[in-house]
């Protein structure tokens, strides 16, 4: 099995080490990721500059790239131009930080993931709500594990969204196919006052997890639960908003163009 390797978190991230070498011995490892940390881009492509990708070092078995690009971009340059063949499997981690619930709209480990749908390639996000404890290592063996184990291939159109607890003071027991949560946070933007006067927001707040159902994502990984969710990206919803008939004919002549 060859497997691609990418988050947002930056080449340099624990989560992404430790997965890459925890997968060698599942197949050919590749990674690419971006060169700096890139979390929370969404699904941005980089249009009006260069992509630069700079091959690296991560140990034996693995070829690695470090792009000056989102983790979108690393997934499209990978499988368009780094390499020879599209990889058979895109894992996106193992994040620092949970993505649950409408996390997954912000997520750049969770596009990474959506893009290797988007050209047909089978892909999990995963990510660890805290590297507390044993952390990554943890984490990363885990997902040899489930892959081992527990996996099997989504159905297409369908990525996976795997979220990893907190690891202490106590390890997961169970796997939880769930759905997404909502996960709202709280006293998001702090106002300050820069050095000549202006005033600026800073983006912050915490989510409060607790309070969300157990058989939701948010509510399930806030007891300790692994969750698995499935996501698929058609959110045409024409079943909802039923139009009849489906085509509305337009009266060009009721149609007066403002002169400027
Ligand atoms: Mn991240």
């Amino acid at each position: 099995m060859r497997i691609l390797v990418t988050n947002d978190d930056g080449i340099d991230a624990a989560g992404i080490l430790a997965l890459a070498r925890a997968l060698v011995s599942l197949g050919e490892v590749m990674v690419a990721a971006p060169e700096r940390e890139r979390s929370a881009s969404g699904h941005s492509i980089t249009l009006h500059k260069p992509l630069h990708a700079f091959t690296r070092d991560l140990g034996p078995n693995v070829r690695a790239w470090a792009i000056t690009g989102t983790p979108v971009d690393c997934v499209k340059l990978a499988v368009e131009a780094l390499l020879r063949d599209p990889p058979d499997l895109v894992v996106s981690g193992i994040n620092n930080g949970s993505n649950l619930g409408r996390d997954v709209f912000y997520s750049g480990t969770v596009s990474a993931a959506i893009e290797a749908l988007f050209l047909g390639i089978p892909a999990i996000a995963i990510s660890l709500a805290s590297p507390d404890g044993p952390g990554f290592p943890w984490a990363a063996a885990f997902v040899k594990w489930w892959l081992q184990n527990g996996y099997e291939p989504p159905p297409a159109g369908v990525l996976y969204n795997l979220n990893l607890p907190r690891l202490v003071p106590r390890l997961p027991t169970e796997v939880r196919r769930v759905k997404l949560g909502k996960r709202q946070y709280q006293n998001e933007f702090h106002r300050r006052v820069d050095p000549r006067g202006h005033e600026y927001f800073w983006l912050a707040g915490s989510a409060s997890d607790e309070t969300e159902e157990p058989d939701t994502d948010v509510g399930a990984v806030a007891r300790g639960y692994v969750t698995l969710t499935p996501l698929r990206l058609e959110i045409t919803a024409l079943d909802l908003v039923p139009i009849r008939p489906g085509h509305l004919p337009i009266d060009a002549d009721a149609i007066r163009i403002p002169s400027s």
